[in-house]
């Protein structure tokens, strides 16, 4: 009974889908910012292997029942897409309903690395923002490097075994996929595909709410990057709220700036690198605070981007 009324429901959502790649081929191909279906970019230029996008190819964001999905359930894993398929870009949920998530990077380079090694920074690690959901039961993602997860796997699997939270991944090492990306060095065209799934299967280890969300570090990504990571069957998602706390000197700008921009449906950035982004876990409580004032709940991304999709049809 249930599951009919899922299937009903697969149709709807089908539909939908539809509807939303109809009017992403009317509108050109451009950026969409309010349809209220599925909200999703055109990547800005063209890859090698096709003549710029073609939304006709293009599946809906946490497409059901993912061809390999090893669960082979229709439940699905959020964010899984066609692998063989550009990834869809994704900025935000639909702007309806009360949802917003809070999203946290977990940068790592080798740099930082060092920094570590040699006692200049102490923790890339913020416990404080960590310990602060957990006490207040605050649901969020977390994009994780490679590199972090490797240097932090006791935290790691803190984030992992609680139900609140969802995992994804941000890279192996938090190189730039494209030319110019805030100095980060460079990732060679020929290492982009296999550095994205390496760091699935290092955040895949720790189980728990695991996604195929990706986000692209400093959200640098051009044509050449999202075909690297057609294979690999997920979706990439930047943000629409940039809360600019790495190297914040306070906590005031990083409150603005999220609650000056934040809607129904945001998706805000944020940063859990503690000596990277230093203010971040003493602006968190007032914007939990303004985001309660204007009534939005944050809730995990899939739920944010999939408008109350059903987590599982079992
Ligand atoms: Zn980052």
């Amino acid at each position: 009974m249930f599951l009919k009324k899922f299937h009903v429901f697969l149709l709807a959502a089908a539909l939908v889908a539809g509807v939303g790649v109809a009017v992403l081929a009317w509108d050109g191909g451009q950026r969409l910012t309010e349809t209220g279906a599925w909200v999703t970019r055109a990547p800005v230029t063209s890859g090698p292997d096709g003549p710029g996008d073609d939304p006709t190819s293009r599946p809906a964001p946490d497409a059901p029942g993912r061809p390999g999905d090893s669960t082979g359930n229709p439940g699905r894993i959020p964010g899984a897409t066609r692998p063989g398929t550009r990834p869809p870009v994704v900025d935000h949920g639909p702007r309806t309903g009360n949802k917003v998530a809070l999203t946290f990077d977990a940068d790592m380079t080798d740099a930082m690395l060092y920094q570590l090694r040699t006692g200049r920074v102490r923790s890339y690690a913020n416990m404080r923002i960590i310990e602060l959901l957990e006490r207040e039961e605050v649901p969020a993602t977390f994009f994780l490097t490679g590199k972090w997860v490797e240097r932090y796997p006791e935290v790691t699997r803190r984030l992992a075994g609680n139900p609140r939270f969802e995992l994804a991944n941000h890279s192996y090492g938090h190189l730039a996929f494209t030319s110019d990306c805030y100095n980060l060095p460079r990732i060679p065209a020929a290492q982009m595909t296999s550095d994205v799934a390496r760091t699935f299967e290092v955040v895949e280890a720790y189980g728990g709410r695991q996604t195929r969300y990706f986000r692209f570090p400093g959200l640098c990504h051009d044509g050449p990057a999202l075909a690297a990571l057609a294979p690999l069957g997920t979706t990439v998602v930047d943000g629409d709220v940039v809360s600019g706390d790495p190297f914040a000197t306070a906590w005031r700008p990083i409150v603005r700036a999220v609650l000056s921009q934040v809607k129904p449906g945001s998706v805000i950035v944020l940063h859990v690198t503690e000596a990277n982004a230093a203010m971040t876990d003493e602006a968190l409580p007032h914007i939990l605070a303004g985001l309660a004032e204007r009534n939005l709940t944050p809730a995990p991304l899939s739920e944010v981007l999939g408008g109350g999709l059903p987590a599982d049809p079992a």
